[in-house]
């Protein structure tokens, strides 16, 4: 009988959960400026893949690897449309164990204004005597977190400023930028 009175109960409280820890940001409700997310995948490490646009092709970035697509690898000159952007990142997201990385921050106007001058330097040296096209800018959008307007204005004001650099014109089709052939030194 005694015996009893030494018999506890037993506690009915349930340890606490263990609340996994949710990573800082891991880019499911990112809305980068000048972006539109289109869809999102969860990577084997819990890190996101985005499908976007700017207003033109879709572009895949994986947000725990540096991975990002702008085109069909099979067809190098074919653009990515949704359905095969959407393709792409299922299946990156499938075999990438990249944990999530830091979403990078919102640059100041200055620096991105610093980091256009130079991606247009960049494309300079790469493309002599060709037109500018703000796709070609895609891979970026998610550094500059500027809208379409915002890129447009720069770029004038740069082909304003450094005609060598980048030149403007404005017709029935539109704004269109032109990067003039380098001097040969
Ligand atoms: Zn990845």
């Amino acid at each position: 009988m005694a015996l009893t009175l030494f018999t506890r109960r037993r506690a009915s409280v349930e340890p606490p959960a263990v609340e996994p820890k949710p990573w800082p940001e891991t880019g499911e409700t990112w809305m980068p400026e000048g972006v539109t997310v289109v869809e999102r995948y969860y990577n084997l490490g819990n890190a996101v893949v985005l499908v976007h646009h700017s207003g033109g092709y879709h572009v895949v970035s994986c947000l725990g690897c540096h991975y990002e697509a702008t085109r069909v690898e099979a067809v190098y000159s074919s653009m990515l449309l949704l359905g095969q952007a959407a393709e792409l990142a299922n299946t990156h997201a499938a075999g990438c164990r990249a944990l999530p990385r830091e979403i990078p921050a919102r640059p100041d106007d200055q620096a991105a204004r610093d980091l256009l001058h130079t991606l247009v330097l960049d494309m300079r040296k790469r493309a002599e005597g060709e037109h500018l096209y703000l796709y070609q800018l895609d891979t970026q959008r998610l550094v500059l977190q500027r809208t379409n307007d915002w890129i447009v204005r720069e770029l004038k004001s740069l082909a304003d400023t450094e005609p060598e650099v980048l030149t403007v014109s404005v017709d029935a089709w539109g704004t269109s930028f032109y990067l003039p052939r380098l001097a040969k030194s």
